[in-house]
C-alpha cells in the first residue's frame, strides 16, 4: 500500500495558522504542494510525499457560513486552486480551523471534504493524491489523503520543519522505548528516542566522519539507516574507519557492506539500506528521496550539491559536516576546524556559504562521467587537477561525527533550549576556547535556492533538482 506523507516549513505552518485564527469560528485556506513519489529504501512500499509549497489565502466573501464548530464555503477558491495545480502537477491541500481544540474530522468534515475531492478527481487526469488537513489553536496538524475513490485514509507521518522538527503519526503513541534505550531517555525523556525509531536516515559518504555518524546513529535508537558510498576499503581508510579491518582491505570491499554488516551485528533493531551509488546517480534517487533527514559526509562538491538542492525542493534538512586541517610550513595551523551545517530553507545555501564552488564540481562531473576527457583537459590545464588527499586524524573526524548528531538531538528535543538550535557550527580545534558561534552567513541576492527561493517545495521535477539550470 502506498504510505501518504507530508512535510511542512515552521514558517508557514504559523502563516496558515494566522490566516484560519481570526476569530472563533473556523476558517479555510488553501496549499498548493509539490509531490515526490518514491520507492521506500527499507520496505519497497511506494511513497507519495506531498510537499507545501504555496499557501492560498481564501478571502472572507467566499464563506457562506462560519461557526465555532462548522463551515460552508463557495467551491471556487478550490477549483481555481485545482485549475493551477493541474499543469504542474502539484497536489492541493485543503484546511481549515478547529477552534475547540478538536484534532478528529468531524462526520460534517466528512461529507464537505468528499464532495470537495469529487470536483477534484472529475476535473483531473492525475488518480495522485490530495490533501484535508484540520489545525487545533495550538498549532497541531492532522490530515488525511484522498485519492479517486473518495474513500480517505490517515497521513501516515506529517513533518513540520524549522528551528526544531517534529514528527507526528495518526496511531497513539503508546510504544516505550526498550531497556537498551533507558540511560537515553533518562536525559532526554522518551520522544525524541521514538522519533529516533521512526526517522528515516540518510548518511551520504562512509569515510571517517560518515562511518562515526552511522555508528552513533545506530546506537542512538535509528532503525532505518541508508548508508551512500561507492567507495572500497583500503589500507590507507584503516586508520580512521570505524569498523574496517585489515581484511575488508585485503578484498577491496564496498564501505557500505563493512558498515552495514557491523551495524547489524550490534543486535540493536535497525535495517540498513546500503547504496553503493553516487547521489547523482538515478539509483541513489529513491532511496535519497525517501529519507527524512540526511547527514553529508561527502566532501565532494558534486554530491554537496544534489544535497543542498534536495534540502529546498523536498524540505529533507541536511546535516553538512566539514573537517579542514591545514598546517602551515614553519609549525602551526591556518585552520584546525570541525564545521557542522544545517541545511533548509529559510539558511543560507551551501553555495553561498562557498561549501560548493562550481568549477570544482565541474571538473568531478567531467572525471565521474567521461575520465578520458577529463585527463585530457586536465593536462591542457583546463580543469584543475584533483587535491591531494587532505590531512585528516580520527579523533577529530569523529568529534565532528558526535556535533553533527548532537544537532540531531536538538532538532528534535531541544535540549539547548528553543534558541538553541545552530545553523553552522564551527568547533576550532587549535584553540584551548570552546565552541564558537559564528554567525550562520548570508544569502547572496539572488541565489534561486535560498534568497529567492523559487524551489521550496517543488518536489519532483523534470530534470531532477532542476540542476541543468
Ligand atoms: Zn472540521
Ligand atoms: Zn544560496
Amino acid at each position: 500500500m502506498t504510505r501518504v506523507t507530508f512535510t511542512i516549513l515552521e514558517e508557514q505552518r504559523a502563516l496558515l495558522q494566522q490566516s484560519i485564527f481570526r476569530d472563533e469560528s473556523e476558517y479555510a485556506a488553501l496549499l498548493l504542494c509539490g509531490r515526490s513519489r518514491s520507492r521506500d529504501a527499507w520496505t519497497s512500499e511506494e511513497e507519495e510525499r506531498i510537499v507545501a509549497r504555496e499557501i492560498i489565502e481564501v478571502p472572507e466573501s467566499a464563506f457562506i457560513k462560519r461557526s465555532p464548530v462548522g463551515l460552508t464555503w463557495s467551491t471556487a477558491p478550490f477549483y481555481q486552486a485545482v485549475k493551477r495545480a493541474e499543469p504542474q502537477n502539484f497536489a492541493v491541500a485543503v484546511i481549515h480551523s478547529h477552534p475547540a481544540g478538536y484534532l478528529r474530522f468531524s462526520s460534517a468534515d466528512d461529507i464537505a471534504d468528499k464532495e470537495t475531492f469529487e470536483i477534484a478527481f472529475n476535473r483531473l487526469e492525475s488518480d495522485r493524491p490530495h490533501l484535508s488537513l484540520i489545525m487545533t489553536p495550538d498549532g497541531r496538524l492532522a490530515g488525511r489523503a484522498y485519492g479517486p475513490n473518495l474513500k480517505p485514509r490517515p497521513v501516515d507521518m506529517i513533518r513540520v520543519m524549522g528551528c526544531r522538527w517534529r514528527f507526528t503519526y495518526p496511531e497513539v503513541n503508546t510504544e516505550t522505548a526498550r531497556p537498551a534505550f533507558d540511560r537515553q531517555v533518562r536525559a532526554f525523556g522518551q520522544q525524541s528516542t521514538l522519533d529516533l525509531s521512526r526517522l528515516r536516515i540518510g548518511v551520504v559518504g562512509c569515510g571517517g566522519t560518515g562511518s562515526a555518524v552511522a555508528a552513533l546513529l545506530a546506537r542512538i535508537g535509528v532503525r532505518h539507516l541508508a548508508l551512500f558510498d561507492t567507495d572500497f576499503i583500503d589500507e590507507t581508510n584503516l586508520n580512521r574507519l570505524h569498523y574496517s579491518t585489515r581484511t575488508d582491505a585485503n578484498l577491496r570491499r564496498l564501505k557500505v557492506d563493512v558498515l552495514g554488516e557491523a551495524i547489524a551485528a550490534i543486535g540493536l533493531p535497525i535495517s540498513v539500506a546500503r547504496i553503493p551509488h553516487h547521489v547523482e546517480d538515478i539509483e541513489a534517487r529513491d532511496a535519497l528521496k525517501s529519507c527524512d533527514v540526511v547527514f553529508g559526509c561527502t566532501d565532494d562538491h558534486l554530491g554537496r550539491n544534489v544535497l543542498n538542492r534536495l534540502a529546498h525542493f523536498y524540505f529533507i534538512p541536511i546535516i553538512d559536516l566539514g573537517l579542514l586541517i591545514d598546517p602551515r610550513s614553519d609549525g602551526g595551523y591556518d585552520a584546525f576546524d570541525g564545521r557542522v551545517t544545517v541545511v533548509q530553507p529559510g539558511s543560507p545555501c551551501q553555495v553561498c556559504r562557498g561549501l560548493i564552488k562550481s568549477d570544482i564540481m565541474l571538473g568531478e562531473g567531467l572525471r565521474r562521467k567521461d575520465p578520458a576527457v577529463y585527463e585530457q583537459r586536465r593536462r591542457a590545464g583546463y580543469v584543475a587537477d584533483a587535491a591531494d588527499p587532505s590531512p585528516v586524524v580520527v579523533t577529530f573526524t569523529t568529534e565532528v561525527a558526535t556535533m553533527a548528531v548532537n544537532e540531531l538531538f536538538q532538532r528534535l528535543n531541544v535540549f539547548r533550549g528553543a534558541n538553541g538550535a545552530a545553523s553552522e557550527r564551527v568547533r576550532r580545534f587549535d584553540e584551548v576556547k570552546e565552541a564558537d558561534l559564528l554567525p550562520s552567513g548570508k544569502s547572496r541576492p539572488g541565489c534561486k535556492l535560498c534568497d529567492r527561493r523559487r524551489y521550496d517545495g517543488r518536489g519532483d521535477m523534470d530534470p531532477f533538482l532542476d540542476t541543468a539550470s
